[in-house]
């Protein structure tokens, strides 16, 4: 991945506004600095604070960014952060376990190399109090994001696992195949989640696929990188040749400027598909012309329906999301209406007892 150019945004990171032109040493050689007096520190915000235009008290202090940790917001540079190691890479950088010295809260940062200017940033801030007060199960908590010159940390909660690597683990590994009330379960929590972006935070995800649904041991599945992510993904857009996309629905990859919910519900139906087979449902794209033709001018992917392996439900819930005209394809309440949600939504399968199962025999068969 090539390094953004040199155009990154100035320090000012405690105002939204034009601040005096100073300049932020690149990560990681951010150099420490002078942690303040506990009795001198700011008293926790009744909302979580965004980065705070600096007084002429705090001008010399750098704050890279803020982080709020159950209402408590903390001025944070990323030596404060202990570094654990590499949790997952994507295509636009890594994520790694890292904790908050002074909260001791473990969270999962996402890096990633891209460069915003004044304008995005301010969007991104005005993105970040939505998303922040935003409190659904089926979300991941975000935390914050830190900025830095070519850089942007997103903070969130850490999860055990995401969907990509169970998957993974369970067909390719173990030879064994993810049970349907375990994925109706998933399904279910998923479309909550959609619904509870779209419906409270007005936001539509754009990027729903199995490595943007985590769980954790408890058996919590939750979504992530919506919102920020996606205005994020679309300055990367700018700098970088994204490639083909896989989860586009037919309305994105012909180039509809006005596509809807719909389009993740497209993008839920394929994750289902390979979470229910262990394989993405198309075969492998060579060029964006291939995807076009397959995706734009191909029948939808559907369940195998031969070997009786899933039920007529499961079937034509997918069908449903499957659609490849958009205005006949269901939207989130519709889907709620649907049986195989219906059946799942409330039931009390323990995803986590099931995913510990996993996980045991995972290390046995190691052993
Ligand atoms: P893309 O770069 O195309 O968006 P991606 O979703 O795989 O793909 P990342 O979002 O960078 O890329 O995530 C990389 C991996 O990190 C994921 O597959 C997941 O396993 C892991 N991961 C991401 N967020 C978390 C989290 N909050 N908790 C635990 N693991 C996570
Ligand atoms: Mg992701």
């Amino acid at each position: 991945m090539s390094r953004p150019g040199p155009r990154g945004l100035e320090l000012g990171l405690n105002s939204t506004k034009a601040s005096p032109r100073r300049r932020l040493m690149p990560l990681p050689n951010l150099s420490p600095l002078p942690q303040t007096p506990p009795h001198q520190q700011t008293p926790p915000q009744p909302q979580p604070a965004r980065p705070r235009r600096p007084t002429p008290a705090s001008r010399e202090s750098v704050t890279f960014g803020v982080l709020t940790f159950k209402d408590k917001s903390y001025n944070c540079i990323p030596t404060e952060l202990l570094d654990v190691g590499v949790v997952g890479e994507g295509a636009f950088g890594t994520v790694n376990k890292m904790v908050h010295k002074e909260s001791n809260t473990h969270m999962a940062v996402k890096r990633v190399h891209v460069t915003v200017d004044e304008s995005e940033m301010k969007r991104l801030n005005m993105d970040l109090d939505v998303i922040r007060k935003s409190n659904c199960a089926y979300i991941v908590k975000f935390y914050g994001v830190l900025f830095g010159e070519g850089y942007v940390w997103i903070c969130m909660e850490m999860m055990d696992t995401s969907m990509d690597k169970l998957y993974q683990l369970v067909y390719k590994t173990l030879g064994q195949q993810i049970p349907e009330r375990i994925i109706g379960k998933i399904n279910a929590s998923v479309v909550n989640a959609l619904q509870y972006l779209k419906d409270t935070l007005k936001i539509i995800h754009r990027d729903v696929k199995p490595s943007n649904i985590l769980l954790d041991l408890q058996g919590n599945v939750k979504l992530c990188d919506f919102g920020i992510s996606g205005h994020l993904r679309d300055s990367i857009a700018r700098t970088k040749d994204e490639g083909c996309r896989p989860y586009m629905s037919p309305e994105r990859i012909q180039g509809v400027q006005t596509y809807d919910v719909r389009s993740d519900v497209w993008s839920l139906g394929l994750s289902l598909i390979e979470l229910a087979t262990g394989q993405f449902p198309y075969r492998e794209w060579k060029t964006v012309f291939d995807q076009l033709s397959q995706v734009v001018h191909g029948d939808p992917p559907q369940l195998p329906t031969e070997d009786g392996r899933f039920s007529p439900f499961f079937e034509d819930f997918v069908a449903s999301c499957l659609v490849k005209d958009p205005e006949k394809r269901p939207k989130y309440k519709e889907l709620m209406m649907h049986p195989f949600y219906q059946k799942h939504a409330n039931s009390d399968i323990d995803i986590g007892g099931w995913y510990q199962a996993i996980l045991a025999q995972a290390r046995s068969s190691k052993a």
